[in-house]
């Protein structure tokens, strides 16, 4: 598994073995990490990207 420091998307809190769960899969080229936060009980699926695109409003 590749070595990251997991935070939780929704609560930000560390997530580690004894505060929720990560596991890593592959699908094709695809790398994604089911991960679930014991501290907010918030679940998904991340999927790794190599190139994001992306749309930004203009100010004003
Ligand atoms: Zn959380």
């Amino acid at each position: 598994m590749t070595e990251y420091r997991w935070h939780c998307p929704r609560c930000r809190a560390p997530i580690d073995d004894d505060r929720g769960f990560v596991a890593e899969y592959w699908s094709g080229a695809s790398t994604s990490f089911v991960v679930w936060c014991a501290t907010c009980q918030w679940q998904g699926e991340i999927v790794l990207q190599d190139i994001v695109t992306t749309y930004q409003r203009a100010e004003g």
